[in-house]
């Protein structure tokens, strides 16, 4: 009798879209399940992929390998769940999904496969035979493979080709070799009773150590792992060997459970305060939505509100109801206190997910929340992908942060994909933020999501005052940057033992080195963007691609010597000239170059300490530290972020100024913001000073609806990019022109490139506009250009964004292989 064949569906880790077909073999049948990662042959190479579907009729026409290998034991690496959730990320935002879901899965967890050279039975008598006839080159390999096999990839030209020889003369051949993952769980022997107790006893009669090793399981409940028998049971070991063979045990191999992670930040346990009334009222709207369908909620706290508190309360409730969390924060070592708090509150329960942490520490977390033994989960971006079963809240902090979106890959947006896990889970999703995007605020202004405000700060701290300062009319000090009334309140502020953190908006292009004499500027040979020059090293740098040269004693260009003037707001130059002003300060900087997270982490905690009177950084210093002892926020000049050619420039200025001012006053003495600016009258600037983020929301709301711009049309930018400039140029300008045919006929879908499509409508339901070359033209020595697809209708810009990408991935001519053409579905920049 012959059984049916059985074929399953993988999607592989490569970036090719679709889905792939194979052949079950019986003995792999039962751990073939939705989520296993399984190697599987793809052309001529194997790879790893996830089944997304365990079992799946062929489609006529195509013929099916076997599945080499299931990687996974019993418990597939992602839940069902989590695999329909993934598929739907590679659908919206237009990706493979074996690409997805490698997101999805911990670093360094994948199994390959790698191909190795090995010698075959005749090549080792070759090669212990001296006197060979073989080439000199040929028996040098030979001798090294006879010491071990080696990669096929990577190997130099030269060395390819006396393989090949070897391979030609039946030597040599190549065969797959099982890569180890990188970060592996050690294992461990665990022994559970398998029979009632009252049975065991019964079996094991007078038998002392038998009885005393039943007796230490039953006590014990679940599975327990042979060391922990043996501290109690001396001599357990041997005895438990023979518990198994008489069927009263079983001993079996399952992943060592690590503990929690160690984190950083002193672990205060802090009893819960009593809610404000507005904390308490979105404590129950959100837990009173527990249990019903999805319910998206945006929680607008100002900043110091006690959001947090509101978070940990809610998240303490779904606990209750048996439920698990999931918290999604922008960069967990900026907020090592988050995590903290987190700990404090929650204990081990709590798994924290954490670039910053090794790649065998992260499995551990990953896997604790994967079997159920840590139920909230904390996290940046990828984190949105944590292995937790039965959601019953999804808290996305900080929503309206830029580093949700991820920009390079799978270009999905971590908020976004956390409210439709939420509403496939039947979750409650919080969004929390002080200053929301305008895609959330205007949600909930529509009334699409629940609204709850915390206007009020929870102690007697009042919002900072906030003060602009024209830098016409108080010309700033060369270095330093500082205004003179910036430069006074700085030493009040000293005076009174008090701290100040000092925030340069250095997104733009502010830093350079030029030659007085010709007005010769430096920038990157591969990129169209200057070099920003770093004191420490005297070196100039592309913050791009890492390109650096020396800052030479003569201009390139008119050969005058000595005239190369370094300029520029470099945090570097600035916390330089800031230690000088005030020689009794200690100052601190804080920005990208402070590279590692440990280092982020430490200047953190200077300041905390107050070992740090003055802190200069960037970005970094925005985001939502609280520190009581800061009681001036200066920004050096707000402006620099508005000139940026983004639609975004605005929002970004605004949530920058009222997120970096809220960490002023935070403690028992009121705070104070100093905004120097070249443009005081801008709405983000004016906004931003009065706290009013109801205007800011009016003003841009209005702004965006002239050019449609999102939250009140959607957008799909497709970028073009490649090392030749004509080549990138006239793609563009075909594929621009596909789209306006595409665009009055949405309806169409893969229109091979050649085929004239007859305009049908006159008023296109997408509009077009470029193409264009990218605000920063080149990068890494590729030439960007753009198309902006806009419009109301989401499946319209679909249809069209799709019948490009068809046009590229069928065109016979024209889109050169060194051409890359991607989407970019929600944009967050135009860069
Ligand atoms: P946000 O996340 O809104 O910026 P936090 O949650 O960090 O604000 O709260 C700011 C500070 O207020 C924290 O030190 C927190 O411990 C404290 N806090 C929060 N809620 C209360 C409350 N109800 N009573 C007293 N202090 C509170
Ligand atoms: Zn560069």
């Amino acid at each position: 009798m012959t059984l049916a064949a059985r074929y399953t569906e993988v999607a592989v880790t490569l970036p090719v879209a679709g889905r792939f077909h194979y052949r079950v073999p019986t003995h792999l049948a039962a751990r073939t399940q939705v989520g296993a990662r399984v190697l599987v042959r793809f052309g001529t190479r194997k790879v790893t992929g996830v089944v997304v579907r365990a079992e799946s009729p062929l489609p006529e026409g195509i013929k099916a390998v076997d599945v080499s290998d299931v990687l996974d034991d019993d418990v597939p690496a992602l839940p069902p769940e989590l695999v329909e959730l993934c598929l739907w990320v590679a659908d919206y935002y237009e990706a493979p999904p074996g690409e997805v879901m490698r997101a999805a899965l911990p670093a360094g967890s994948g199994i390959g496969a790698r191909q190795v050279v090995a010698l075959t039975d005749a090549g080792r008598e070759a090669a212990g035979e001296m006197g060979s006839a073989l080439p000199a080159k040929q028996r040098a390999v030979l001798a090294k493979l006879a010491q071990g096999d080696l990669p096929v990839a990577g190997q130099p030209k030269g060395m390819k080709h006396v393989i090949e020889a070897l391979i030609s003369q039946g030597l040599a051949e190549q065969r797959d070799q099982r890569a180890k993952a990188r970060a592996r769980l050690k294992r461990e022997r665990v022994a559970k009773l398998i029979v009632e107790v009252n049975d065991a006893r019964e079996r094991v009669g007078r038998a002392k150590k038998r009885l005393a090793v039943v007796e230490e399981l039953a006590a014990f409940g679940v599975p327990m792992t042979l060391a922990q028998l043996e501290q109690r049971v001396p001599g357990a070991k041997t005895v438990v060997r023979d518990l198994a063979k008489a069927a009263i045990v079983d001993v079996f191999e399952r992943e060592m459970h690590l503990d929690a992670v160690a984190i950083g930040a002193d672990m205060l346990v802090i009893p819960p305060p009593v809610l404000t009334d507005e904390q308490a009222h979105a404590v129950t709207s959100i837990t009173s939505a527990f249990g019903g369908a999805f319910r998206p909620f945006l929680l607008h706290g100002v900043t110091g509100s006690g959001k947090t508190e509101v978070y940990l309360r809610v998240i303490a409730e779904a606990l209750e109801q048996a439920k698990t969390a999931l918290v999604l924060v922008p960069e967990i070592s900026l907020t090592p206190q988050l995590a903290a708090r987190f700990r404090a509150r929650f204990g081990d329960r709590v798994a924290i997910l954490h670039s910053g942490l090794s790649e065998q520490a992260r499995l551990g977390e990953w896997s604790r929340l994967r079997r159920g033994e840590a139920s909230i989960a904390v996290g940046a971006r990828s984190a949105v992908f944590a292995p937790l079963a039965n959601v019953g809240v999804i808290v996305v902090d900080e929503e309206h942060d830029g580093s949700f979106k991820q920009d390079e890959g799978v270009r999905y947006h971590a908020r976004d994909v956390a409210l439709v896990r939420a509403q496939r889970a039947g979750a409650v999703c919080v969004l929390g933020s002080a200053t929301p995007s305008l895609e959330s605020a205007s949600h909930a202004e529509k009334g699409t999501y629940g609204k709850l405000v915390l206007t009020q700060r929870p102690t007697a701290r009042p919002m900072p005052t906030v003060e602009i300062v024209d830098l016409r009319t108080y010309v700033p000090d060369g270095d330093a940057l500082l205004s003179a009334p910036l430069r006074t309140a700085i030493g009040t502020t000293l005076a009174a033992g008090d701290q100040t953190i000092l925030f340069l908006n250095r997104r733009g292009f502010a830093t350079f080195v030029l030659c007085k004499a010709c007005g010769h500027s430096f920038r990157c040979p591969h990129c169209s963007v200057s070099l920003t020059y770093h004191r420490h090293s005297d070196r100039m740098n592309c913050h791009y691609c890492n390109y650096h040269q020396r800052v030479p004693e003569a201009c390139p260009s008119c050969k005058a010597v000595g005239a190369i003037e370094r300029k520029g707001l470099g945090t570097e130059k600035v916390a330089d000239a800031i230690a000088e002003a005030f020689p009794t300060a200690r100052v601190a900087r804080l920005d990208r170059d402070v590279a590692s997270g440990a280092k982020v982490e430490a200047v953190l905690a200077r300041v905390a300490r107050r070992e740090v009177d003055i802190l200069v950084g960037t970005q970094m210093v925005t985001k939502g530290h609280d520190f009581p002892g800061v009681t001036l926020v200066g920004v050096l000049c707000a402006d620099t972020g508005l000139n940026i050619p983004d639609f975004r420039a605005s929002e970004r200025t605004f949530q920058l100024l009222a997120q970096v001012a809220g960490r002023a006053g935070r403690g028992d003495r009121p705070g104070r913001v100093i905004i120097q600016t070249y443009r005081p009258t801008a709405p983000a600037v004016v906004a931003a000073a009065a706290h009013d983020y109801a205007q800011f929301f009016a003003a841009e709301m209005t702004a965006r609806a002239e050019l449609g711009y999102p939250p009140h049309g959607r957008l799909i930018a497709v970028r073009i990019d490649g090392p030749d400039e004509h080549a990138v140029a006239g793609t563009a300008q075909r594929l621009a022109k596909l789209a306006e045919q595409l665009a009055c006929r949405p309806d169409i879908v893969g229109v091979a490139p050649s085929t004239a499509v007859e305009p049908e409508r006159s008023t296109p339901v997408v509009e077009v506009r470029g193409p264009v070359p990218a605000p920063i033209e080149k990068l890494r020595n590729r030439t960007r250009w753009q198309i902006w697809l806009r419009s109301a209708d989401r499946h319209a810009l679909r249809r069209v964004a799709r019948g490009m990408m068809f046009a590229v991935d069928h065109a016979t001519n024209g889109i050169g292989s060194n051409l890359r053409v991607s989407l970019d579905v929600d944009p967050m920049s135009a860069l």
